[in-house]
């Protein structure tokens, strides 16, 4: 056994004397389907800046984002949406300091799970106008809207703390 983890080691250590890394880009055009309830959330932070939620009918959990099915009891709740306003609380959060050409935002930047008032999921998105040092949980959130739309979830540009 010994003697094995050593011939690995010294293998993992002659194949990185031995390669090099090659940095490069891959073009990987792609679509992606948002689905019917999907679709819906999107749109209405499009054209009319509303956030919309569903509701499940028999154990009343509000879901942002919406989906086709209750996650506690599997009840179909797709056609029972809710308006929601535009604020929430941060329940979690995570400082991304990992640098790469995809990302949204320069790092380090703050993804938060928000929860919105009048909902009991969550929904992950961008938090900006505070510190990552500074930054609490249960800190109250409010939805900035983007300028332009860009048809994704985007359209909210980011969350920023609420000066109370
Ligand atoms: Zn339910």
């Amino acid at each position: 056994m010994v003697k094995e983890d050593w011939a690995m080691k010294t293998v993992t250590n002659e194949i990185s004397k031995a390669c090099s890394v090659i940095p490069g880009k891959m073009a990987l055009p792609n679509q992606y389907f948002a689905g019917r309830v999907g679709s819906r959330f999107i749109i209405s932070l499009r054209d009319s800046k509303k956030i919309l939620g569903v509701k499940c009918p028999k154990c009343k959990t509000v879901y942002v984002p919406p989906m086709e099915c209750c996650q506690k009891d599997m009840t179909k709740i797709d056609e029972n949406w809710v308006e929601l306003g535009d604020t929430g609380v941060l329940v979690n959060y995570t400082v991304v300091n990992y640098r790469d050409a995809h990302l949204p935002r320069k790092t380090p930047y703050i993804l938060g799970m928000i929860q919105m008032d009048g909902a009991e999921a969550t929904l992950v998105h961008l938090v900006e106008g505070v510190d990552p040092q500074n930054v609490k949980i249960g800190m109250r959130v409010k939805v900035v809207f983007a300028g332009k739309t860009t048809n994704t979830i985007l359209d909210i540009d980011h969350f920023e703390p609420i000066e109370e």
